[in-house]
């Protein structure tokens, strides 16, 4: 290819351009009058006579922007460019090897769990599986005690031999009754108790959050499961498993489609009005797209500190929470994800932080308020379709993400053949007329 743009068919290479310096023939920057509708925000530009350009632009390389993609190209024989501004695919799912030869993540642990078994079937034609069920351990008063909080984590913690018919009672006991559950304290106060809620949850969610939970939605607790029986896996979905070569290897499988191509390091700021495309899919944050008009959305961020240790193992499980003692709130050593058998290990620690790349939008209630607004104006714009979690501004794990890029790909599909239906009927009609 000379195009400026190298295909990624059949690689595990994926091209990375300079955006700015782009230059393909025939394509000249239109002027700026032309380039934007209101506010600032990019229009399509008409595909070249010769068939040239693409018909979709996908802005982010994630599970969002990859699935689409992948759909788009395999099942609507369209030409998708997929563009994004880090040097590599698969968004915060990335994995890589380090220079000791270890999977890790490089930014925080990534584990596929799911009930979706339509979000499995599809991943499955891009990777083989490896099951895992995730273990998570709580440091706390000089012990590791389970989590989700469970019968052995009260046992061990108050040195008790509660059955799991007794644990109700043990935590109707200590909860102190709400008439209305409002903020996280709430809710798992009012269900454990405040010595549990003070040992477990109050530190962990201050770190993270910096916030107290007092001050944070019943949603964010609402997440944390509490289980009456021994039952010490971290998640319960009926399909818990890891991608055996890795996300990557499965992002390279998706991708690998002729019809796709991939610009890495390239803001899609840089080249949307210098290419033809017909269609936007958006996966990046909703107020960046929009400049920002109506002011930031906040998110929490996260530094991850990594390592490697020149010994085999390092901890007992997966992930072992600090909820009251150090700065940073969890430490996971990734051979346990993913199973890899090597003389030393790797390991993150990560430390919560105000400022960075958005990772977790701050569930409040004034920032939902916020998010609408954008919302309403992305709702306005026919030519753009927002999708994943930056665009949605909502926690959303991986499996969420990809049956919510599924269902966008269904409405796509609808248009799509409802447009072709519609050229159809006006070819017969003008050969008629003629
Ligand atoms: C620390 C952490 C741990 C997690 N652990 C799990 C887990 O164990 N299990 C689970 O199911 N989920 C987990 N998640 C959630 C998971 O990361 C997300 O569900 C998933 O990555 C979302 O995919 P996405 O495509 O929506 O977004 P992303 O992966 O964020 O992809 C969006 C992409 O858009 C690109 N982009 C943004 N703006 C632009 C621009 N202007 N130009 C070009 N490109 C742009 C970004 O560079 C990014 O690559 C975790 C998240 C975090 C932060």
């Amino acid at each position: 290819m000379d195009d400026g743009l190298r295909s990624n068919a059949g690689t595990a290479q994926f091209d990375s351009a300079a955006g700015a310096g782009l230059t393909l023939r025939g394509l000249a920057p239109r002027p700026a009058a032309l380039r934007d509708g209101p506010g600032n925000v990019p229009r399509p530009t008409r595909r070249q006579a010769d068939g040239g350009g693409f018909d979709m632009l996908i802005v982010g390389a994630g599970f969002a922007g990859s699935v689409l993609a992948e759909r788009l190209a395999s099942q609507l024989d369209l030409r998708v460019l997929v563009v994004d501004k880090r040097p590599h695919i698969g968004g915060n799912a990335f994995d890589r090897y380090n220079d000791d030869g270890l999977l890790i993540h490089p930014y925080g642990p990534h584990i596929f769990h799911t009930n979706s078994s339509e979000v499995v079937d599809y991943l499955s034609k891009f990777t083989r599986w490896r099951p895992y069920q995730h273990r998570v351990l709580a440091s706390v008063d000089g012990q590791l005690v389970p989590i989700p909080i469970n019968l052995d984590t009260v046992n061990r913690l108050y040195g008790l031999t509660l059955s799991a018919f007794e644990l109700d009672a043990f935590f109707d006991s200590h909860a102190e009754k709400k008439s209305t559950i409002e903020t996280s304290e709430d809710v798992v106060v009012s269900r454990v108790g405040r010595d549990l809620y003070n040992k477990l949850f109050r530190g962990y969610t201050r770190k993270q959050w910096g916030l107290d939970p007092a001050e944070l939605d019943a949603s964010v607790a609402a997440r944390v499961p509490i289980r009456t029986n021994r039952d010490d896996r971290y998640f319960a979905d009926t399909h818990q498993a890891m991608p055996a070569a890795g996300y990557t290897r499965m992002f390279e499988a998706m991708l690998s489609h002729p019809n796709i191509k991939v610009m890495l390091n390239t803001d899609y700021r840089d080249i949307v009005h210098l290419l033809p495309w017909s269609h936007m899919i958006y996966t990046g944050p909703i107020d960046a797209f929009f400049d920002y008009r109506y002011g930031r959305l906040p998110y929490r961020s996260l530094e991850f500190a990594h390592e490697s240790l020149s010994q085999p193992h390092y901890q007992p499980v997966g992930t072992v929470n600090y909820p009251n003692d150090y700065a940073y709130t969890r430490c996971t050593e990734f051979k346990h994800l993913t199973g890899q058998q090597h003389p030393h290990t790797a390991i993150v620690h990560e430390y919560p932080r105000a400022d960075g790349d958005p990772y977790y939008p701050v569930p409040r209630a004034e920032n939902q308020a916020l998010f609408r607004r954008y919302q309403a104006a992305a709702d306005l714009l026919a030519h753009v379709t927002f999708v994943g979690r930056l665009a949605s501004y909502r926690y959303y794990n991986m499996d969420q993400v990809v049956a919510q890029a599924l269902a966008a790909f269904k409405r796509l599909q609808v248009a799509h053949d409802l447009i072709g239906a519609v050229r159809a009927a006006d070819s017969v009609l003008d050969t008629t007329a003629a």
